[in-house]
């Protein structure tokens, strides 16, 4: 593996150029941040945690014929992608309510949504990711009408797959976020899908084993990470 320069440095990933330029090296690193950056800690572990989950649930999507970005993993920490020109859009499925939902309109924590309820966020930390309908999404030239309905279905399905897997281990998928990105005609699915970007719910318990237990001092963060990763993925802990 060539790791070139670096490309982009997020909050919890760093995005390295590779030897081939429609590739990128994503490298998953420890720190931990939540509320736009305000709160932040770094974790032994963590990375290599969320690599695992992303690696493996990015995996079952392609079976089920989702197209995503990943290619492979080359360590622990590291992933080698599929270069794309991310859409800054936070596509957030959710199948209860939890959250920022909860806040911001009068549902009850833990209501079920049947449909699914889809909300579109656009990617800002400096404006706090404020929600952004499907007109404005167009208007700011992000997407079409018609690949907004085509991102807005491949949500619904990664759902339908990421809901059926879960549910199959004890765990109750209450809302996610997914990023999708060009890679020339197509769009496709990137980012990373892990407990940074899921809610899971311990099923009948509603007990978080997700970022919200960082988010909200609920426990060990590592002890709730570690216990979904080794359920995920089949093995004892990363
Ligand atoms: O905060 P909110 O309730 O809107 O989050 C919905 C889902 O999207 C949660 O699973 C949360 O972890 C995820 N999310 C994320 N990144 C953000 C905002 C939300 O991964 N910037």
């Amino acid at each position: 593996m060539t790791q070139g320069e670096v490309l982009y440095s997020g909050k919890a990933k760093t995005i390295f150029l590779s030897e081939k330029p429609d590739e990128l090296i994503v490298s998953f690193r420890d720190d931990i941040t939540a509320f736009d950056g305000a709160k932040k800690d770094q974790l032994e572990g963590k990375g290599a945690s969320n690599a695992g989950v992303s690696a493996f649930l990015f995996g079952i999507l392609e079976e089920a014929g989702i197209p995503t970005h990943f290619i492979r993993m080359e360590d622990p920490i590291t992933m080698r992608v599929r270069k794309l020109n991310m859409i800054p859009l936070e596509v957030i499925v959710r199948n209860r309510a939890a959250g920022s939902i909860v806040r911001n309109y009068p549902f009850t924590e833990g209501q079920y949504f049947d449909p699914p309820v889809i909300v579109t966020d656009y990617k800002d930390d400096t404006r706090h990711d404020p929600m952004i309908n499907d007109d404005i999404i167009v208007a700011l030239g992000l997407l079409t009408h018609e690949e907004i309905a085509a991102v807005k279905a491949s949500a619904l399905k990664v759902n339908l797959v990421l809901k059926a897997f879960f549910d199959g281990i004890g765990l109750d998928l209450v809302d996610f976020k997914i990023e999708y990105g060009r890679y020339g005609n197509t769009i496709l699915l990137g980012d990373e899908i892990s407990m940074d970007s899921m809610r899971l719910w311990e099923k009948g318990t509603m007990k978080s084993m997700d970022k919200d237990v960082y988010r909200f001092e609920k426990g060990d963060v590592m002890e709730a990470y570690r216990a979904v990763s080794a359920r995920i993925t089949g093995r004892k802990g990363l």
